[in-house]
């Protein structure tokens, strides 16, 4: 049985030690922030994801995972050590190392034999060089470790899916030693098929740059043709819908709305930006990409401001529902709500906000809004209503109830999840992303 410790229990931490321990490995989650780990271990789960609570529970219970904020202690008891930490947006755009860099120091010092190293983090293309520099240069070279590049691409909402049944594996080493280990971390994987992809550590870090930054290219492009439909009077459900049945382009990603945000695309873009300027190189999709997305999240809070009379929302309350990034997740970092309840307060609106589940992370970042922990008391005397997460307890609304409860009667659908009949039959004025009105 493979022994293998997590450094960083975040979202990537702890849903790849509950999927690693679930595959038969024995996995210490460690992290440095002690609360958290004091909380997991009495039954709290700090983040939301569908079925993850069940997973840790089980294996916590078979004794194959366990939690630890002894990170020195992990690593000793340890043969595959994986780097989870985050690497958050530097200040010009790179990502920022240090607390990559501060593991891999960490490790350094508590090496005791042969051990895996494995960088999960998403890391520019050199980093594998670097961490393997480091912890080189503190064990005086002792041979005692292979490095392995191990991107992750769960998506947040169905990660823990994601990593039981994902589409690849990456493992890029240059070591036939590390490799075999690593094919046996993953091992119940490749009994049906063999998603495993063999590569060196560079071309490793780089998919998942270029995999990210394609995706996110994506949602820019139909966000882009969605405004366009908008001035056209073409449907873009139908457009994303029929390009979506061409096998060449797939109908992921194609889903127009308010811009992505998340901890990953925007900070990702930036980064990849950043290391094809240090070998001055030009990427300039990916520079475009960023920008419509900005233009997107304005042109939201445009959209709001059009629906009432004269542009004036000044002293107007708005309704905003939905907080997180997107469905299923509690994860407000970059959200579009953030941007679009900035600007309501900033033109003097007021805003009543109700998510399922992301109250409280957004209540760490924007205080000045009332919180509901129900979608109605949240719509009651409002003035306007926004739709901004594909949550599916939105796709079922009684716009009856709510017409009937709510001042005013704007609403706008910043997912396309409202039926445009029922809006137009209820008369309100509404507005959505690149679809014909009624
Ligand atoms: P996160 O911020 O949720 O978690 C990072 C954790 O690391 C925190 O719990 C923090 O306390 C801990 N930590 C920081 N320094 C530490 C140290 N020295 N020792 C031990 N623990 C330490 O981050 P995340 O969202 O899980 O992302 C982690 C990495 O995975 C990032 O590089 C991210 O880009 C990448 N990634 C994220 C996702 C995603 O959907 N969130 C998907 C794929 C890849």
């Amino acid at each position: 049985m493979n022994k293998i410790a997590i450094i960083g229990t975040g979202y990537v931490g702890l849903v790849t030690g509950a999927g690693m321990a679930e595959f038969g490995n024995k996995v210490i989650c460690a992290d440095i922030d002690q609360t958290k780990i004091e909380n997991i271990n009495s039954g709290t789960i700090p983040i939301y994801e569908p079925g993850l609570e069940e997973v840790i529970n089980r294996n916590m219970k078979n004794n194959r995972l366990s939690f630890s904020s002894n990170i020195k202690e992990s690593i000793l008891n340890s043969d595959v050590i994986v780097i989870a930490v985050g690497t958050p947006l530097g200040e010009s755009g790179q990502a920022d190392m240090s607390f990559v860099f501060s593991v891999a120091e960490t490790i350094s010092k508590n090496i005791n034999d042969y051990k895996i190293i494995v960088t999960k983090s998403t890391v520019p293309i050199g980093s594998g060089r670097h961490i393997v520099d480091l912890i080189n240069r503190n064990l005086n070279n002792l041979k005692l470790f292979d490095y392995v590049s191990n991107p992750e691409f769960l998506r947040e909402g169905s990660a823990l899916k994601d990593f039981l049944w994902p589409d690849r594996v990456i493992i890029g080493t240059n070591s036939e030693k590390a490799y075999k280990i690593m094919r046996n971390v993953y091992r119940p994987l490749y009994i049906n098929k063999n998603p495993i992809v063999h590569t060196s550590i560079e071309t490793a870090e780089m998919i998942k740059y270029a995999s990210n930054s394609f995706l996110a290219l994506k949602i820019s492009y139909i966000n882009e043709i969605a405004n366009l439909c908008e001035s056209v009077g073409a449907d873009v459900h139908k457009v994303a819908n029929a390009m979506g049945q061409d096998g060449r382009i797939s109908d992921k990603f194609l889903h127009p709305g308010p811009g992505f945000g998340g901890s990953c695309f925007p900070k990702d873009l930036e980064a990849l930006l950043s290391i094809s300027h240090n070998y001055n190189m030009k990427m300039e999709t990916v520079e475009s990409a960023i920008m419509a997305n900005k233009k997107q999240k304005k042109r939201m809070v445009e959209k709001l401001v059009r629906l009432f009379p004269g542009g004036d929302i000044k002293k107007k309350t708005i309704a905003v529902l939905g907080l997180a990034f997107k469905a299923n997740t509690d994860d407000v970092r970059e959200s579009p709500s953030i941007s679009m309840i900035d600007n309501i307060l900033r033109m003097g609106g007021f805003v009543n906000a109700y998510d399922p589940i992301a109250n409280n992370e957004m209540s760490k970042i924007i205080r000045n809004v009332n919180y509901f922990d129900n979608l109605y008391d949240a719509v009651n005397s409002v003035d306007a209503v926004v739709i901004m997460t594909e949550w599916n307890e939105f796709r079922s609304l009684d716009l009856k109830k709510i017409k009937s409860i709510m001042r005013g009667d704007i609403f706008l659908d910043t997912r396309n999840i409202i039926s445009m009949d029922e809006l137009s039959s209820l008369s309100f004025i509404y507005d959505n992303v690149g679809r014909i009105k009624k």
